[in-house]
């Protein structure tokens, strides 16, 4: 009788690689979760029950055909399994690592819905393309003919480099500029290394500028060259600039000294781990470094930044959330893993001020009269409590009078969410239409906006999102800047 490879769910029970101890992870910026070996990775596939509306692959937004690849994998067929992966999928060691999972393809696996825990598609996927690299199977993509049309890609993030991947295979001229010194956005300079370690994103860059995309680094556009002039060289453009105006607290000492950005706080340490010289590290303003920490928000950016300090070596860590646990955006994946290292969660809680002092407890009159702000001393905690669901269905945190009290802390970094710059404004752009929140208005499908061979993908078109969905918008524009590039899309219009 022929053996059956797959549905082994009923028997095999649900493994994710081993996870590195909380004292020995909370030391370095390392990836927490060790590699599965050949075996772990067969068995744990052949888990899938192959079921015939395969959930995961409805609910990833690159609908990656998962079920095959798990099968390949079951069955020892790594090449195949990496070759159907990455067919839909621009980095799929990247989605492997740092998509919520537990959201899209893993929260609606059909064995997990039947209580038999999901499949670790995940880990599987990253196992699938770390074996790909190490195997030498990756290579960068040579066009088999070179066109002559070239293409300007501002934004060197996951959405930017996902459409020149796809621009480049066709033969394009590919150009990214970035304003940073080195390109991936936030995979590189937002998400720290224990979640995404920094060679993972720089193999991938190395594998683009060998299929001939040219970096422009270290080009702000509107202050290095215009966007008219980005125009003006390229047949097409497209924006993928994400997003990075924080939001900002309306309290006393708002601007203190020693409270700081969650970017900022995050780019510093991952320029450290870079190798870097990062003087406002040194100097200790973006250093966790023996301090009590306060970190506000609850969401994904709050947990890099909670995570991030204990890893430098903060006294204490607190995260300030408003809501409570079951109604914070970040996932809870991330908050156990930073409650397994130390960080306390304050639910239900809000800054009302912050005070500070000049310089220490013991400062002189003299030294208070200095000019200015002062330095954080201590988080003004208000404390809160669920009311009635706003228009979104969430329940509204509503003040609870009196119960204030002061959290002593000497950084305070705030995650409260990005918003889109203001683009048409810095550079100068006539007829860039942007929706009502600032974000750039383009078509869901191609991707166009209101500028005749512009277009725009990612955060800054949807807003603060997931890697997943700028690879997926990458992708989708690269198709259309080829149909409009090739004529197909101004013959269907006129
Ligand atoms: P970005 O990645 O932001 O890249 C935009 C690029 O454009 C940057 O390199 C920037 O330097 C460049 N740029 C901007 N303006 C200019 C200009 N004027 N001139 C030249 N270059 C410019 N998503 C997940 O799926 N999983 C996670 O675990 C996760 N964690 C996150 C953690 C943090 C701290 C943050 C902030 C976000 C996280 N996200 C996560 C969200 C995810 O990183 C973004 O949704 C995604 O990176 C958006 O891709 P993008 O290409 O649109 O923009």
């Amino acid at each position: 009788m022929a053996t059956q490879t797959m549905l082994k769910f009923v028997s095999t029970p649900r493994e994710m690689p081993e996870k590195r101890s909380a004292a020995e992870r909370s030391d370095d910026f390392h990836e927490i979760y060790r590699e599965f070996a050949a075996a772990k990775a067969a068995e744990q596939s052949s888990r899938c029950s192959q079921c015939g509306v395969p959930y995961c692959q409805s609910h990833c937004p690159l609908h990656n055909n998962i079920p095959d690849w798990l099968r390949l994998t079951a069955e020892g067929r790594l090449r195949e399994a990496y070759q159907v992966s990455q067919a839909t999928n621009t980095f799929p060691e990247i989605c492997g690592r740092i998509c919520p999972q537990d959201r899209l393809c893993e929260g609606n696996c059909v064995i997990e819905q039947s209580g038999h825990g999901t499949v670790t598609i995940g880990a599987i996927e990253k196992y699938i393309t770390d074996t790909a690299w190490d195997e030498g199977w990756i290579t960068a993509a040579l066009p088999a003919q070179e066109r002559g049309e070239s293409v300007g890609i501002i934004g060197a993030g996951p959405g930017g480099l996902a459409a020149a991947d796809m621009l480049r295979r066709q033969g394009f001229q590919v150009t990214i500029y970035d304003r940073y010194d080195r390109a991936g956005g936030l995979l590189t300079y937002g998400i720290p290394g224990f979640k995404l370690e920094k060679d993972v994103v720089m193999r991938r860059n190395r594998l683009l500028a060998e299929s001939g995309v040219e970096f422009v680094l270290n080009c702000n556009v509107g202050e290095d060259i215009s966007f008219d002039a980005i125009r003006g060289k390229h047949d097409a453009v497209l924006i993928a600039t994400g997003v990075y105006k924080t939001r900002d607290l309306d309290i006393d000492n708002a601007e203190a000294a020693g409270v700081v950005r969650a970017i900022d706080y995050l780019t510093a340490s991952n320029k450290v781990d870079f190798g870097d010289d990062v003087p406002d590290f040194a100097d200790g303003e973006l250093n966790a470094k023996g301090k009590r920490v306060v970190v506000i928000g609850g969401g994904d950016t709050a947990m890099d930044c909670v995570r991030t300090a204990i890893r430098q070596g903060a006294q204490s860590v607190k995260c300030l959330y408003r809501r409570d646990r079951a109604n914070m955006p970040g996932s809870q994946r991330e908050v156990q893993n930073a409650e397994e290292e130390g960080v306390e969660f304050v639910w239900l809680s809000a800054p009302g001020a912050f005070t500070g002092h000049v310089t220490g407890v013991a400062a002189s009159a003299q030294e208070r009269d200095v000019d200015g702000p002062p330095q954080i001393a201590s988080v003004r905690i208000q404390k809160m409590r669920l009311g009635q669901p706003d228009v979104s269905g969430r329940q509204s945190p509503e003040l609870i009078d009196g119960a204030d009290y002061d959290e002593p802390a000497e950084l305070v970094i705030k995650a409260l969410g990005f918003e889109p710059e203001d683009l048409p404004r810095l550079w100068g752009v006539e007829g860039l239409e942007v929706t009502r929140w600032g974000t750039i208005k383009a078509d869901f499908q191609t991707h166009r906006t209101s500028l005749p061979g512009v277009y725009a993908v990612g955060d800054i078109v949807r807003g603060a999102s997931l890697v997943v969905w700028a690879i997926r918008d990458g992708r989708e524009a690269a198709e259309a800047i080829t149909d409009f590039l090739s004529g197909a899309a101004r013959v269907a219009a006129e």
